[in-house]
């Protein structure tokens, strides 16, 4: 993609979504940390469901460390990884309470100490809890920025990298969420919707395909013999 493209491509996002939202439900810092840790691997509707019971009766390190492992497993149990979580959930508390004075610190290495957070997590949270420019690269972003052609990269380390590098400024904020948006309902893993994609015409995977589309078809002499292949899983 070209920075013409980019900036086609996210304005024509921003257009259709001028104030996009995580899906997760939080009304503190604290609450989106606890829904972010205890994502990895889950749906935000299934974490919605669990932090719903959850938050009604602990939602402060203290009233989490109070709950214990056993009492918290019982509210987050329909969560994949739940045992792991619980753990990771009662130390990041209690070191929310020895050294932050049971606030979430606005700072990424602060983040990064906190058990079951890693770069990711501390990207949402400056985001989504503080309005920092970063971009928490998960599945989704990885695919977009891959297949797109919007920043292609081989980890989720070097997407972020080339999206804070080649995102305009304006739309750094929000670029988070327009792309996972994007990826979790139009272009999906296994059968991207590019046929009523509105931002086609600046995607490298559209163009190519369309310039597929375009070529004359091979003549029996010189058509490619067919290879049968094992479905990629
Ligand atoms: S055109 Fe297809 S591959 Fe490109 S962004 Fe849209 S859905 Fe994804």
């Amino acid at each position: 993609m070209t920075p013409r493209d980019i900036e086609a491509f996210f304005s024509t996002l921003q257009a259709a979504r001028p104030h996009p939202q995580t899906e997760l439900e939080y009304t503190s810092a604290f609450e989106l940390l606890v829904a972010v840790l205890l994502s990895a691997q889950a749906t935000d509707v299934s974490v919605n469901k669990a932090t719903r019971r959850l938050f009604a009766v602990a939602n402060t390190p203290q009233a989490i460390l109070a709950l214990g492992q056993a009492g918290l497993e019982a509210h987050i149990r329909t969560i994949g990884l739940y045992r792991s979580k619980a753990r990771h959930l009662l130390q990041t508390c209690q070191l929310l309470l020895e050294r932050h004075g049971g606030e979430v610190p606005r700072d990424r290495a602060a983040l990064e100490a906190l058990p079951g957070v890693g770069r990711k997590t501390a990207n949402v949270i400056l985001n989504v809890a503080f309005g920092e420019p970063t971009i928490a690269v998960d599945t989704h972003i990885f695919r977009v920025a891959n297949r797109t052609g919007l920043a292609p990269g081989k980890t989720p380390l070097q997407v972020e990298q080339a999206l804070l590098a080649r995102v305009p400024q304006r739309f750094l904020r929000d670029a988070h969420h327009w792309l996972i948006l994007h990826g979790r309902y139009v272009c999906t893993a296994r059968a991207p919707r590019c046929t009523t994609c509105t931002v086609a015409a600046w995607c490298d995977h559209a163009r190519r395909n369309a310039g597929a589309d375009a070529k004359p078809p091979a003549s029996p002499a010189t058509a490619p013999r067919r290879v049968a292949r094992t479905p990629r899983p």
